[in-house]
Parts: C-alpha cells; structure tokens; sequence
C-alpha cells in the first residue's frame, strides 16, 4: 500500500520523456515532485491543470509533466498564463519559473502579475544562478557569491522575490527548500487555495552552475545549508528587529507562510467579470 502510495505520482509525469537531463544531484525534480504532490493533494486533475513554463532549467519541467503544457519564450511564463486564465477561468494555471527567467527577464510581468492578482500559482524554482545558459550571475544570486560573470564575488544587491511580490501586490506569498519537500508541498498546495496570485519561492540545490563555486561540496552539502540557514516563520517572527539583522547577515531566511492577503481584493478574471458586465455583458 506504502509503495503504491508513493509512486501514484508517476502517472503526472511522461514516461517516454524521462529519463530527465537535469545533472546529478540537481534539486529541480524534488521540486517538480512537490508540485505534482501538492496538485494530488488537492485533488487537481490532469485535464483541468495546464503548466506554462519560461526559459531555463527549471522550465524544462513542463516537458515531463503529463498535462496540457506550454514552455514559453524566457521570462514570458506569466503573460502566456495570464491569457490561459482569462480565456478558460475554470482552469489551475501553474507557473513554473527560474530566478533569472522570472525576476531579470521576465521581471515586468512578474510584479505586473502580481499587480492585477491574476489568479495563478507560480512557482519559482530559486538556484541562484543561471544554469542553463552558463552559471552567470541572476538577481537572486547572494551578494558575494561567484558566478562566471562574476569570478571575484557579485556585488550586486540580492532580490528578495518574496518581498517583491507581496510589495507588487500578489495576495499569497511563501518560501521553502528543497530540504523542506512536505513543507514544500505544503505551501504549494495552500498556494492552490487562493483565489488570486499565489507566489511559492522554492529554493533548490544547483551543484554544477552554483554549488561548485561557492565551496559547496556535494550537492548533500547545500541541502544541509539550506536546512541550517533556514528559520520556520513564527520563530522568525519572534526574533527582535536586532537578530534578524544579525540571521540575515548570517545568510539566514525565513520560511513559510510570508504573506496572506484578507481576501477581499478582485482576481484579476472577477475584475474583467465586472468590466464585462460595465459593457453589457458583451463577449463572454
Ligand atoms: Fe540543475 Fe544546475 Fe544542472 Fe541546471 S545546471 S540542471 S539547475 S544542477
């Protein structure tokens, strides 16, 4: 019963694509596995899911999920999403989503997205680098740390992507591991319960284009930085403004439940509702 339990996600994923070409030890696939836990979870079904991913490692997961899925253009992930949501409002439109593809190329539609609380849930898988394209430095690599555009060190000030999306007005934001895979799972699946954008950070293990830069010996290694450095919320929440300028500077970071908006913002798709119905009820 145990092993059939925890293989019944196999059948989201599409066999004759697999084996995936993600490198040894990459996290990527921790993370897809929460998404397609979390969309079992939640009682999601395959038809009435689409994934829609930008450019970049992570992105590649839309090949191997069994869904209707589209891999997009770099950085285009959330307009092509916002589309599908408008036009078929009935459907869980999934984000999949890099550092690089959604807060450098793809950083206007991200807080636009964010801005109309168009309901989606993004997922953004954070490597801090990109890896795809040749280790260069993204805006979620850590000040100080190395990429190949920056062999001495980025001096470059580090986005906070959950910050950022609570500012531009996304009305659930959280942050976990690929150390933390039920809590990953977790937050993704509450992710599901809101009616508006929904934005997860997943911060995932990349051993060939960041770890092997950054004096992190095996992949092992950074998921026990990840274990070490991370703080649940509510401890965090309990740290004087002091602490948490001295967790911070030790790299540490919050965990969890960020941000929860009351509920009483539109969606975006409740929005156009009203504008159609301001119209005559023209075109839907
Ligand atoms: Fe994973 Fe990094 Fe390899 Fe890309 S380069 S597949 S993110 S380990």
């Amino acid at each position: 019963m145990m092993a059939e339990l925890e293989r019944s996600y196999e059948k989201y994923f599409r066999q004759n694509r697999l084996p995936h070409l993600w490198c040894p030890g990459c996290g990527n696939g921790i993370v897809m596995k929460a998404i397609v836990q979390a969309i079992e979870k939640k009682g999601l079904t395959q038809d009435n899911t689409v994934i829609v991913s930008g450019i970049g490692c992570s992105s590649r997961a839309s090949g191997y999920m069994d869904f209707d899925t589209i891999h997009t253009a770099h950085g285009r992930a959330i307009p092509f999403a916002t589309g599908i949501k408008l036009a078929r409002p009935e459907l869980n439109v999934v984000v999949i989503t890099g550092d690089g593809d959604c807060t450098a190329i793809g950083g206007n539609h991200f807080i636009h997205g964010c801005r109309r609380n168009v309901d989606l849930t993004v997922v953004l898988f954070n490597n801090n680098i990109y890896g795809m394209t040749g280790g260069q430095a993204s805006p979620m690599t850590p000040m100080g740390g190395k990429a190949t555009t920056a062999p001495y060190g980025s001096v470059d000030r580090t986005f906070d992507a959950c910050a950022l999306a609570e500012a531009a007005g996304a009305t659930y934001v959280a942050r976990s591991t690929a150390f933390h895979v039920q809590h990953l799972t977790d937050m993704i699946a509450k992710g599901f319960d809101n009616k508006g954008f929904s934005f997860i950070e997943a911060m995932v293990q990349c051993p060939t284009a960041f770890g092997r830069r950054n004096k992190f010996k095996s992949p092992a290694d950074m998921l026990k930085w990840m274990r070490d450095h991370s703080v649940m919320k509510a401890a965090w929440d309990k740290l004087e403004d002091v602490k948490k300028g001295e967790a911070i500077g030790q790299g540490k970071f919050p965990i969890g439940l960020l941000y929860e908006s009351s509920g009483s913002e539109l969606d975006y798709d409740a929005a156009y509702d009203q504008v159609i119905e301001r119209a005559g009820g023209a075109g839907k």
